[in-house]
């Protein structure tokens, strides 16, 4: 009887274990897309303590050096579609009519006023229907500055949101005579980024760099390969050598539409078999494309074409949507 009994609770406790290490491997992850960046502008301190309220996995950071190696938290090499340098520093700009984050240093960089995204030859908003161009009172900040906020509201909150920082335009920073890479890895050592366990993976779309911060680095993080061009998607194989997963225009898992239903190509199940997780970019409730709605893209691309987590804008509908599911 005792024995029986032993061997029950046994299989008891080993299918408790099956069932909880299943819903691990099938949890699939939220990434605030430069925030909760449908809702305030994007890569501000604003939209990112809004992200963490809205409890997400991951919050990510663009990173570009100023003049003076500060790697700063904002999506382009340019300053002009996001704030006002063209107001505040007319004489500043390059022979493209550019404005160049490497050419500020981080206290002039400060004293911008940040706004929603917009078309710098015609100011006209990217996204109409989100936080008003111009409105508010936002500034550009470090990557220090985000990461003691993201680990101050973990401490607040007792909370343990990760950050998914992106290595910018490699090539730009090194015929800049510029060290991002470097700068960054150190930057995440000193805040206790350092290993796969410490809630942070590292992403580029450059793969020679990416390859560089594993094998030459030797960086022990979570590495996320960005891609965007058909041809790398036949790369995988070699990705799988340095990274940990593949961050994929969402438009390369779709393939054919089928009765009113999408099929998809091989690249989720071929990262699969090569251990890569899939996070694909960019979910965007204002902008659906080949969608009728977003609860559709949602359906279709986290659901059925069983992807492991993704980039969005708006946070809080993927979460809500994957909660009822
Ligand atoms: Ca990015």
């Amino acid at each position: 009887m005792k024995s029986i009994l032993l061997l029950f609770s046994c299989l008891l406790l080993f299918s408790c274990n099956q069932t909880k290490k299943k819903l691990t491997m099938n949890t699939k992850i939220v990434i605030a897309h430069r925030g909760a960046s449908g809702y305030l502008p994007e890569h501000t301190l604003e939209a990112k303590a809004m992200a963490h309220a809205m409890n997400v996995d991951f919050i990510e950071q663009d990173l570009v050096l100023s003049k003076d190696d500060i790697p700063m938290v904002i999506h382009d090499i340019y300053l002009d579609d996001v704030t006002n340098v063209a107001l505040i520093f007319p004489e500043r700009k390059r022979k493209d009519n550019r404005f160049y984050v490497i050419d500020f240093t981080f206290d002039e960089l400060k004293t911008l006023q940040v706004s929603e995204r917009f078309h710098p030859e015609t100011g006209e908003q990217v996204y109409k229907n989100r936080f008003p161009k111009g409105k508010g009172n936002f500034t550009l900040h470090s990557l220090q500055e985000e990461i003691e906020l993201i680990q101050g509201l973990n401490t607040s909150t007792k909370k343990n949101i990760g950050i998914y920082p992106e290595i910018k335009d490699p090539k730009f920073h090194q015929k800049e005579g510029k060290k991002l890479t470097e700068i960054v890895l150190k930057v995440l050592t000193n805040y206790g980024y350092t290993t796969k366990q410490d809630a942070c993976t590292l992403q580029c779309f450059d793969a020679i760099e990416l390859e560089r911060i594993r094998k030459e680095l030797k960086s022990e993080l979570f590495l996320v390969q960005l891609i965007g061009y058909p041809e790398e998607t036949q790369q995988l194989k070699h990705f799988a050598t340095y990274a940990d997963g593949i961050g994929p225009w969402y438009k390369q898992i779709l393939d054919k539409k089928v009765d009113g239903k999408f099929t998809f190509t091989s690249l989720v199940s071929d990262a699969h078999n090569l251990g890569l997780k899939v996070h694909p970019y960019t979910f965007r409730a204002d902008s659906l494309d080949e969608f009728a709605t977003f609860e559709e893209m949602m359906q279709t691309v986290f659901i059925e074409a069983n992807v492991d987590g993704a980039f969005t804008d708006f946070p809080d509908v993927v979460l809500k949507f994957l909660n009822k599911k």
